[in-house]
């Protein structure tokens, strides 16, 4: 099986994901290759969600906010495109019959939609790694119960998916970071830093959260809980490695020694391929790499006393799925207000850190207990948010 004639849907559609996705599908039906389009979704942009309704012609498409159900239906009049809002036209979106599913919506969010393909065992891509992070034994539980198979596109997952030949042999999985915009930024520097600067990403084009998770470290946190849970590996053989470039994806360690890495340009449009043609490949217009050029590839180890959120995320797993689920929660508020003005760059590792020791002294039960069900996921996700947004208010008045 390959894309030919692979149908698809695209949840998120207006992100830099979803316009990546977007691309490869429309290089590869100019190249003759049949991709019949099911669904699309995003959140509240209707000019952007009608813009690709008319590139990819879907059958339905759905956006997050009902308020603004009349304005879509306007905007996309004539295309004979059934039209919905709401959480449960997201769902909807993703429940549809397509093949495969890109899951690109940020946060989160996308995890009602994402479990709605993951039930029918669609072929999902994964590139909403929150979803996965903050529900990971429940998500995977029902993709093998459904059949439903992950494809990592986060392009370290993807990297690692791509050199897994032997899964039984590995000694260790190594997930490359850019480092971010603040790399050999000073304390004082990162304490002033203002939203431009952090979404100043030196390597990759992404949307605002995933790019102030990138200056944090954050986002290889979070990484590192998703490998952990697509690879079935303990956290202890996950570590992270700082690699500027942004040219090798990861890298696996076997047992005789051979570390198989996966390198390409950074550009997304790479992994997304892989996922859509997969178990093929497609050829597609990506950048080349030209090693000469780029002549020099550096590694250095990354510091988890300048950047704490890559300690918190590991501390988190190791103590278990809620606290996981308490940590992303409490990120994705910190990096909203982060993203408003209402907070100092610092003040984003500090409010999650804090948030989950709040909780372990406040909501024992509910941190300690596994969720055995989505709604206690949700309880736990809950809680998080509301007690990070108590500790950002208290720290922006102090
Ligand atoms: P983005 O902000 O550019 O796009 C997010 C998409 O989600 C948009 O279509 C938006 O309309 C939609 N959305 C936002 N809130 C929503 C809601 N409440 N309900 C429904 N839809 C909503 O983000 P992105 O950079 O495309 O990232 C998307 C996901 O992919 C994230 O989880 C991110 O971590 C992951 N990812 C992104 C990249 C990248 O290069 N951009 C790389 C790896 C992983
Ligand atoms: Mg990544």
């Amino acid at each position: 099986m390959s894309a030919e004639g692979r149908s698809v849907s695209i949840l998120g559609v207006t992100g830099s994901i979803g316009q990546s996705t977007m691309l490869v599908i429309e290089e590869l039906r100019a190249q003759g290759v049949d991709i019949p389009v099911q669904a699309v979704c995003a959140g509240r942009n209707v000019d952007a969600l009608a813009d690709a309704c008319r590139r990819m012609r879907p059958r339905f498409a759905a956006l997050a906010d009902e308020t603004l159900l009349e304005e879509a239906r306007a905007a996309l009049a004539g295309l004979d495109i059934e039209v919905a809002a709401g959480a449960s036209a997201l769902v909807e979106a993703a429940a549809r019959p397509a093949d495969w599913v890109m899951s690109a919506i940020v946060g989160a969010a996308g995890l009602a939609p994402t479990m709605a393909a993951v039930r029918r065992g669609a072929l999902v891509a994964l590139a909403n790694k929150e979803c996965l992070v903050c529900a990971g034994p429940l998500m995977l539980a029902a993709a093998a119960a459904s059949g439903a198979r992950l494809l990592p596109v986060d392009s370290e997952h993807n990297a690692i998916f791509q050199v897994l030949t032997h899964p039984q042999r590995v000694d260790k999985l190594t997930l490359t970071a850019s480092g971010g915009p603040f790399r050999t930024s000073s304390q004082e520097a990162m304490a002033a830093a203002k939203p431009e600067q952090a979404c100043a990403h030196p390597n990759w084009s992404m949307g605002a959260k995933i790019s102030v998770d990138s200056a944090t470290l954050m986002n290889k946190g979070l990484e590192l809980i998703e490998a952990a849970y697509l690879f079935d590996k303990p956290e202890h053989q996950v570590d992270v490695l700082i690699h500027p470039q942004s040219i090798v994806h990861s890298l696996v360690h076997y047992q005789d020694g051979s570390v198989l890495a996966q390198l390409s340009a950074p550009d997304m449009r790479t992994p997304i391929a892989y996922a859509l043609a997969w178990p093929d490949r497609a050829g597609i217009s990506s950048p080349r790499l030209d090693l000469a050029t780029i002549a020099n590839l550096s590694f250095e180890t990354p510091d988890e006393d300048r950047f704490p959120a890559l300690r918190l995320a590991r501390e988190a797993f190791r103590a278990g799925p809620s606290r996981v689920a308490a940590l992303n929660a409490a990120n994705e508020v910190a990096v909203a207000d982060f993203l408003a003005g209402r907070i100092g760059f610092l003040d984003i590792a500090r409010i999650t850190g804090e948030t989950i020791a709040h909780l372990e002294g406040a909501e024992a039960g509910l941190i300690a207990k596994t969720p055995s069900s989505f709604d206690e996921v949700a309880a736990v996700d809950q809680a998080a948010r509301h007690a990070a947004r108590r500790i950002a208010v208290s720290l922006a008045a102090a």
